[in-house]
């Protein structure tokens, strides 16, 4: 039996990986908790909101899925890497703002943090078990979004409604604006880089538009090893929650009976400045990365409720990135003041 804490658990990843978890009788749920609906019942332990690490000490669970969204998911992420407790992430956020805090933590408890994001979880399945030498690059893919094409101009009316609908995936609205922005592929460029301890030059973004090859790893030989299958977040969650059986799921894998094909091309990084921003970040380094994801965050609430056009949320994080000092976080108390500073930084440029 693998005891299970789910974070997350009404959100689109919490509620794929219950359907999971229900299909398997070796998995136990044994906490769930959720932001603000109720979920009484649903496991022996439940909470709504507040300190999600009480419910992680109650519980004491093997696994803690962390499918929460937002800077929110980071006590969590850190309590899990400090008892070396296995961390499935998809709460990518809180390896993007406290990236070094949470490897410490890592280092500390060594226990094993599985990556749920399909990309990261596809990346680490081609990379398992090689040494770094022998890795040139990694490639990461993207949709590129339901806006894929577009000009800057034809961007500036884009509203919430057009921003949700995602041609490939369906997800909690966050991340799909972020898909739309790319500023998801570039949160992700960022959780590539502390997940695999590979530097920004070795990590690449390419468009893939069916979502079918969900990263590829280029080796010093000259071949790559790509990943494939149906856009279907089932599979990386089953995969981490299972690890390292690979469970049966109820996904379909590749067919091509019909023929396939397969398309790549460049990221437009003129019209989808986020990613570009997101790679400086990360590059800059220090709280740099937490700034990025906290004055996104802050942006992509305005842009939902109406208050900023969806061109004002790459305008709001690179005026924010000027402003912050970007000095690194030598603790938790420092980094969550980081991440308070660029939200409010944010607010006051999200008009
Ligand atoms: P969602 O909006 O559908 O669900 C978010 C969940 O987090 C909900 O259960 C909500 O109640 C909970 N939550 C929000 N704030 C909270 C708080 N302060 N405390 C406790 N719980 C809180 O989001 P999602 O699409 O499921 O994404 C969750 C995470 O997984 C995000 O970090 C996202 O980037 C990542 N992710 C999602 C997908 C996907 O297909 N949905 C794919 C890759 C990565
Ligand atoms: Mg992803």
């Amino acid at each position: 039996m693998t005891r299970i804490a789910l974070l997350g658990a009404t959100g689109s990843i919490g509620r794929q990986a219950l359907e999971i978890i229900s299909a398997h009788p070796e998995l136990e749920l044994v906490a769930a908790a959720s932001g603000s609906q109720p979920i009484d019942g649903l496991a022996p332990v439940t909470q709504v909101g507040g300190d999600l690490t009480e419910l992680l000490e109650r519980s004491q669970p093997e696994v803690v899925l962390n499918a929460v969204v937002g800077f929110a998911g980071l006590p969590a992420t850190l309590w899990a890497l400090e008892h070396g407790v296995t961390l499935a992430l998809a709460n990518k956020e809180s390896l993007v703002a406290a990236g070094e805090l949470a490897l410490d933590a890592q280092q500390r408890g060594a226990g094993l943090l599985l990556p749920v994001d399909s990309e990261h979880s596809a990346a680490f399945q081609c990379l398992e078990g090689r040494s770094a030498e022998q890795v040139h690059s990694l490639v990461l893919t993207g949709s590129g979004g339901p806006f894929r094409g577009r000009t800057r101009d034809e961007l500036e009316d884009a509203t919430p409604e057009e921003a949700l609908a995602h041609p490939t995936w369906r997800m909690g609205p966050k991340i799909t604006v972020d898909s739309a922005t790319l500023a998801n592929k570039g949160l992700e460029l960022i959780e590539a880089h502390f997940l695999f301890g590979l530097p920004y030059e070795q990590i690449e973004v390419v468009l893939q538009p069916t979502s079918v090859v969900h990263a590829l790893v280029r080796f010093r030989d000259g071949a790559s090893l790509a990943h494939l299958g149906y856009p279907d977040m089932r599979v990386p969650i089953s995969f981490a929650l299972t690890y390292p059986e690979r469970a049966a799921t109820p996904v379909e894998s590749l067919d091509f009976s019909q023929g396939l094909m397969l398309e790549f091309e460049p990221p437009d990084l003129e019209t989808f400045p986020l990613l570009g921003l997101a790679r400086r970040a990360g590059e800059q380094g220090g709280t740099y990365p937490c700034a990025f994801n906290a004055a996104n965050e802050v942006a992509v609430a305005a842009f939902l409720e109406g208050r900023l056009p969806f061109l004002g949320i790459a305008a709001t994080v690179d005026e924010v990135l000027a402003e912050v000092d970007g000095s690194p976080a030598r603790d938790l108390e420092e980094l969550v003041e980081a991440d308070r500073e660029a939200r409010r930084l944010a607010e006051r440029a999200a008009v």
